[in-house]
């Protein structure tokens, strides 16, 4: 089933004159799958193509949108037991998690789908005319959003389905009804082809526009400059490292029209203990806090990498607690041997910075590219001293960082960088006298959590994933849930436009019936 070839509109195709091959880092070999790399006439084809599908696929009613995006979920379902296999040997993942990142990428798809039938994504509004207003008549005005164009998906290593191929960027931007080109990732590009040949059958099935969508190999960064470069491109979705997307970012500024690059990056997650939580539940949170450490080898980006408390014999008594819990998870193969070795290199650099000492390694001897779990811990006066040590170690690893008391707390939280999320572990009581850190963190964060662990990221309308520079380039959007549609959307105001010539959903009869903002009500209602 696998040929390792690029899918540029409806045709597979291997001009280019790069190959390379996945690995699977349980066993340390390269799979079988030779897969050539796209060559910059394919790209520039690929992105021709989406260009030209642009208007046809805009166009689209939102239902005959919502048929293709549940025809993919089907198509992506029914790829059943070669989809699991391809995805673990090329990620070291168990099937149990392959299995529940398939069935979150396919209730992704759905939930896009029913957005585009309720219809309200495109936040109709109007204001109807005044022509008798004084001193001056008021014109009928018009607004709703309308999709920006071609989009390119740079998949993250560490979501082969929920944030790759199919995944998010690509559901919500398909959904607005831009065209997608995906830049696959090298690490799963079997598991990106076997996606991409599923979103092709659903796409001739429900007769979309060849080009609406297309898959590119690439082992190197030369396939996405070149992608992110054309002229007819105009927005990028990314996850990955805050060095891969902050150069993407740099390099669509660079561009004669810039065009936004909306990328996931890295976070610590820091999670503050309060002393009073500390005092009665250390036992309950230390276990649930290692679980959420190793969690998937740490590979999530919402990886508590940074724990900060108050020093006292209570949280001596987490400490000790939470190294017992890690030196007892059995360390798991990490997804790829390079991202083994940054993990390695990125911990053996942490031991190193003046002040940190470890509190938990695992030492036992272990295969190639498995991720051994570690906690180091360090004082926050070193802390302050060292923006080293505010950086994620992607993987099972976490920083400890032991304050003086709540000034010394909020001042180590004033130097942390953007994040995704910030947990606080706290009694109700003792939260309550913590306002002021609380405020503090929210300017930090795009999701503060209370009593619970950062991984595990629902998706659904309120969910918010994203937040502040580094953690992505642009704090005001989410990567998860409803509104990862905006980012792919632009409003657009028609003035005094006669009623025929409005997209449906601004005209009077409001024939979609969506929910619309009229002179200021939300309202189903005709004019
Ligand atoms: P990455 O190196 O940022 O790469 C992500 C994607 O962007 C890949 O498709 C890569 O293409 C492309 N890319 C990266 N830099 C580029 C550049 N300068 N120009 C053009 N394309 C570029 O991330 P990764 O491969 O997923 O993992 C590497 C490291 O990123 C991990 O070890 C980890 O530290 C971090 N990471 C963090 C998170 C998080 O959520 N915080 C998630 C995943 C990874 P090519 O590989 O084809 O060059």
């Amino acid at each position: 089933m696998l040929d390792g070839k690029n899918i540029i509109g409806f045709k597979r195709s291997k001009r280019g004159s790069n190959s390379f091959k996945t690995i699977n880092p349980i066993l340390n070999i390269e799979n079988e799958t030779v897969y050539y790399e796209a060559s910059s006439e394919e790209i520039q084809e690929a992105v021709s193509l989406a260009h030209q599908a642009y208007r046809t696929y805009a166009e689209t009613s939102y239902k005959h949108r919502a048929r293709f995006l549940n025809a993919i979920a089907e198509e992506i379902m029914a790829l059943d037991q070669t989809l699991l296999d391809t995805y673990c040997s090329e990620t070291g993942l168990p099937e149990g998690r392959a299995k529940g990142e398939r069935g979150r990428t396919v209730n992704q798809l759905r939930m896009f789908a029913q957005i585009l039938d309720e219809g309200s994504f495109v936040e109709a509004s109007i204001d109807t005319a005044q022509p008798d207003r004084q001193p001056v008549p008021k014109v009928d005005l018009r607004k709703m959003m309308v999709p920006l164009g071609p989009v390119a998906v740079f998949g993250a290593s560490n979501f082969p389905l929920a944030y790759s191929s199919a995944g998010g960027d690509t559901a919500s931007a398909l959904a607005a009804g831009c065209p997608v080109i995906v830049k696959g990732h090298p690490m799963h590009a079997g598991t990106g082809s076997m996606v991409s040949s599923a979103i092709i059958k659903a796409a001739k099935d429900t007769a979309m526009p060849e080009g609406v969508f297309s898959h590119l190999n690439s082992s190197g960064h030369e396939v996405g400059e070149v992608l992110l470069k054309n002229p007819l491109l105009k927005a990028v979705g990314f996850t990955g490292s805050i060095k891969g997307g902050r150069a993407l970012f740099d390099l669509a500024a660079k561009r004669k029209e810039p065009i936004p690059v909306f990328a996931e990056m890295g976070s610590v997650n820091p999670v503050v203990l309060l002393p009073e939580a500390m005092k009665k539940e250390a036992e309950k949170w230390a276990k649930t806090i290692a679980q959420s450490i190793t969690l998937g080898s740490g590979q999530f980006c919402t990886n508590p990498g940074i724990l900060m408390g108050i020093k006292n014999s209570d949280l001596d008594c987490f400490i000790e607690i939470l190294a017992k819990e890690i030196n007892e998870v059995v360390p798991a193969s990490m997804l790829h041997p390079v991202i083994a070795d940054k993990y390695d290199d990125g911990r053996s650099q942490m031991q190193q910075q003046k002040g940190t000492s470890v509190v938990v390694e695992y030492s036992e001897k272990t295969k190639a590219n498995v991720g051994r779990p570690a906690i180091l811990k360090v004082s926050a006066a070193e802390f302050r001293e060292n923006p080293k040590l505010h950086q994620e170690v992607f993987g099972p690893f976490s920083l400890l960082v032991e304050c003086q008391n709540i000034e010394d707390l909020e001042r180590a939280v004033s130097l942390l960088e953007g994040q995704l999320t910030a947990s606080v572990i706290g009694t109700t009581e003792e939260l309550r006298g913590y306002d002021h850190l609380l405020k503090q963190l929210e300017t930090k964060v795009g999701r503060l959590i209370f009593n619970g662990v950062p991984t595990g990221v629902e998706v659904c309308a309120s969910m918010h994933h994203g937040g502040p520079y580094p953690a992505t380039t642009d704090s005001r959007f989410s990567a998860v849930g409803d509104d990862a549609i905006k980012r792919w959307l632009r409003p657009v105001c028609y003035q005094n436009c006669p009623d025929e010539l409005l997209p449906a959903s601004l005209q009077n009869s409001n024939p979609l019936q969506l929910l619309r903002r009229v002179d200021g009500t939300l309202t189903r209602a005709k004019l």
